[in-house]
């Protein structure tokens, strides 16, 4: 196993990510043998990082993974939580829910600890006086509840870059989605960028988008083996993040025993991608788009009537043409209705101002159709709401 020195911590350089555990499609219930067979092999190996959210798998990620890792002593791995900022039922008292996760994961502190999906629609809830979340974290911290602070962010560049400038030495570490895919498709470069120049630790997760860069066509796949015959496709993917020099931690919600012992290999040793394989895997991510391709130059803004954030809505545009996403549906509606894109008034302004030749209107025209008819995160959050309540006994 390669590891990381990260603020006096030794890191397994892959993190167990728990939210991906097998479960019985009628009961619901994680297959915790498999989860202790996974675990088992993991930390044979060297893995010493595991890392779980309040509402994964309704809230029964926290309680397996405490059980896989009972046999093991507590300073003998990380554990690591979110406090689910984006799904509150409204201001809650959030030292209670703080410990109903301690109680699960049967410890008295937490060695990381994230502000759970932060985007242009939570940020307003972290940052209210009224929910009084970052206060509160940075209280756990002090008393010793949480070793190391940082925060999970699905937003653009600007939102990053605004947030670590408000909150500047509270944030130890940011987590980012992070592929060779998202390295332009969601900005994630700019991202890393952003991190890294404030000297803070960068975490990834989603290395292989959901699943996706694990099993390519195989007219990609053949690209790959004309490398070599015996890699797997997601090792191609974890081998592009251990080129970037301040990934801390890439985390991978491995489900299959099968699945881990793969992930093992490769990062049994440090093997970052030569320059060839990292253009191919490059050029093969241009090939899965199918957005539109806008670098951000921002030249259509000034002339738009109703002042639209083109870009930013181009790249939830994008995200939605890859596949149908919850995160996408967020960032919009932290926007005003009019900033939303059905306030496009197709003038066409934009297009004539785009020297990519993009056509602006359609692509909002779209994305206005995607929003309305796509999942909504106000939907997925409601049953979250719910737990907490449950879990808070609140009325
Ligand atoms: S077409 Fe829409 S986005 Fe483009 S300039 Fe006109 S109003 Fe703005
Ligand atoms: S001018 Fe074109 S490429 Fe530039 S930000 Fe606008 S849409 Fe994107």
């Amino acid at each position: 196993m390669i590891y990381n020195d990260f603020n006096g911590d030794k890191l397994s350089r892959l993190g167990f990510g728990c939210m991906r555990f097998k479960t019985d499609p009628e009961t619901g219930e994680i297959d915790q043998q498999k989860v202790n067979a996974m675990f088992d092999l993991a930390i044979s190996q060297g893995v010493n990082y595991f890392d779980t959210a309040y509402p994964y798998l309704g809230g029964k990620s926290e309680i397996a993974m405490a059980e896989a890792l009972k046999k093991y002593p507590r300073e003998s791995y990380y554990l690591v939580d979110k406090f689910p900022g984006h799904s509150l039922p409204g201001p809650v008292d959030n030292i209670a829910l703080f410990n109903v996760s301690l109680n699960k994961c049967r410890t008295d502190y937490f060695d990381f600890y994230l502000l759970h999906n932060i985007t242009e629609w939570s940020v307003k809830i972290y940052e209210s006086e009224e929910y009084h979340i970052i206060p509160d974290m940075v209280r756990m911290k002090e008393e010793g509840k949480i070793r190391h602070l940082g925060f999970s962010f699905h937003g653009g560049p600007e939102l990053l870059e605004e947030f670590l400038n408000r909150h500047e030495g509270v944030f130890e570490f940011v987590q980012i989605q992070c592929n060779y895919l998202d390295w332009t498709l969601q900005n994630a470069k700019k991202k890393y960028d952003i991190i890294t120049d404030r000297g803070l630790g960068v975490w990834i997760m989603e290395p292989c988008r959901g699943g996706k860069l694990a099993q390519l066509s195989d007219e990609n796949m053949a690209r790959l083996k004309a490398f070599d015959l015996q890699r797997s496709a997601a090792s191609y993917a974890f081998r592009f993040l251990q080129g970037l020099e301040q990934v801390k931690m890439i985390l991978s919600g491995m489900n299959e025993v099968a699945q881990v012992e793969d992930n093992l290999n490769t990062f049994a040793s440090y093997e970052p991608l030569s320059p060839e394989e990292r253009q191919t895997l490059l050029e093969i991510a241009e090939g899965m788009k199918k957005g539109v391709p806008c670098t951000g130059c921002r030249y259509c803004c000034a002339g738009c009537p109703m002042e639209l954030d083109i870009p930013f809505l181009l790249e939830c545009y994008n995200d939605y043409r890859y596949a149908e996403s919850l995160t996408a549906s967020q960032r919009l509606d932290g926007l005003t209705e009019d900033k939303k894109p059905t306030s496009c008034i197709a003038c066409g302004q934009c297009s004539h101002a785009c020297p990519q030749g993009i056509d602006v209107p359609a692509a909002l025209a779209e994305l206005s159709e995607m929003y309305a008819n796509g999942p909504k995160w106000a939907e997925v959050s409601k049953g979250r709401a719910e737990s907490i309540r449950k879990d808070l006994n609140m009325e």
